[in-house]
């Protein structure tokens, strides 16, 4: 079968239309990804006319790996009652703050197992601690499912759960936990909560005034239907509350996992850059996408930004979580700031908001003489 030109649908969103969900699937039937690749970054530049590329310094804080629920794509949790199950202590999480603000880190990235045992008060006690020693450390904690689990433990709605800790000192949330929002796929590979239930803790943080991220797995087993309703589901909410700073796809990573053992197929480097590609696209009221340089590696990363990301994410000192299932790709400052001017971009440290954060140290930074060049290159590649 031959396959259908896409360039007339690219056009149309390069006019500024909205696309509906069949132009989207026929995106992602496409393999032309070259123009999409274009329209892409047509489109990127239009949000981001400065020419600049942003990352953040922060850390990722997997609090506990005691899980209530079973996701067959997930690595990392531990049933309650397993030898090998931990709780990070208050002492240890100074520790790595301490260590993420030397490097000239903002916030951190908290978000645990669903412990069965931690109800509202936990969370209120962690923040509270936190944000009394670290008053302006901006604290990104605790994706949707969690917030969940907070509502079956304590019996509280959602919106009077994130009140409480945004009082307590809950900067913003991250939007983990999302995979792909249908309950066709998600019933199959979890029992986690459903697409209703996170978009509906997602309208609570918003309408508390609190900011998002969104995120989508693909890859376990959801077909291009799936992946159109999902961004859908993200568009339309978007369009309700314009609480979501940005949109983060990447590919599930397989390694340890149940459902890896069982897919055969497993989403390639060009269908990151397609999926990426036609969000941006689609997505026609979010500002910013991030490149997933930890799962694609950061050649692939790097790509990503001609693909619709202005983002490189976090230099990311810690993460356990997709590292466990087979994400090993390692970064420091230095690296993404090079990637990013090597790929014709300006680097900029941002906040959790894409605020901009300017440290004096940063010029030296990139001071590269040509023997520091070369070794760049060469961790780069490896
Ligand atoms: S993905 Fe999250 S909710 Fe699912 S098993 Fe892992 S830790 Fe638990």
């Amino acid at each position: 079968m031959r396959e259908r030109d896409i360039q007339p649908i690219l056009d149309r969103a390069l006019s500024g239309e909205r696309l509906t969900a069949d132009d989207c699937a026929a995106l992602l039937e496409s393999n032309d990804i070259a123009r999409m690749g274009v329209a892409a970054d047509e489109i990127r530049k239009r949000w981001h006319a400065d020419n600049i590329v942003t990352y953040i310094i922060d850390r990722n804080v997997n609090y506990t790996n005691v899980c209530n629920v079973v996701c067959t794509f997930c690595a990392f949790y531990r049933r309650p009652g397993k030898p090998d199950t931990y709780v990070t202590t208050l002492e240890q999480i100074f520790g790595k703050i301490d260590e993420t603000i030397a490097l000239g880190g903002t916030g951190v990235l908290m978000q645990g197992g669903l412990h069965p045992d931690f109800g509202i008060e936990w969370y209120e006690d962690l923040l509270r601690t936190l944000h009394m020693k670290y008053p302006n450390f901006q604290l990104h904690c605790f994706s949707p499912p969690e917030i969940h689990n907070i509502h079956l433990i304590s019996k509280l709605d959602y919106e009077t759960i994130l009140a409480r800790l945004k009082e307590a000192g809950l900067y913003s949330l991250p939007g983990g936990g999302a995979e792909i929002l249908d309950d066709e796929v998600r019933k199959r590979v979890s029992t986690k909560c459903t697409t209703a239930e996170w978009l509906s803790v997602m309208r609570a943080v918003h309408r508390v005034g609190l900011r998002s991220t969104a995120t989508m797995m693909f890859g376990i087993g959801d077909s291009i239907v799936h992946r159109v309703r999902h961004l859908e589901r993200i568009r339309d909410l978007q369009d309700e509350t314009g609480g979501f700073t940005a949109f983060i796809p990447w590919t599930f990573q397989r390694e340890n996992t149940a459902l890896g053992r069982k897919i055969k197929d497993e989403p390639t480097g060009i269908d990151y850059l397609k999926m990426l590609s036609v969000s941006r696209i689609f997505l026609d009221n979010i500002e910013n996408f991030q490149s997933s340089w930890l799962t694609q590696g950061l050649r692939l990363g790097q790509v990503a930004l001609r693909f619709g990301a202005n983002d490189m994410g976090s230099i990311m000192i810690e993460e356990n979580v997709v590292s466990a299932a087979g994400a090993h790709n390692r970064a420091d400052e230095r690296m993404l700031r090079y990637l990013i001017r090597e790929a014709g971009f300006r680097p900029q440290q941002r906040d959790i908001l894409y605020r901009h954060v300017n440290r004096e140290e940063i010029s030296k930074i990139d001071e590269n003489d040509s023997s520091q060049l070369r070794e760049l290159s060469v961790l780069i590649a490896d």
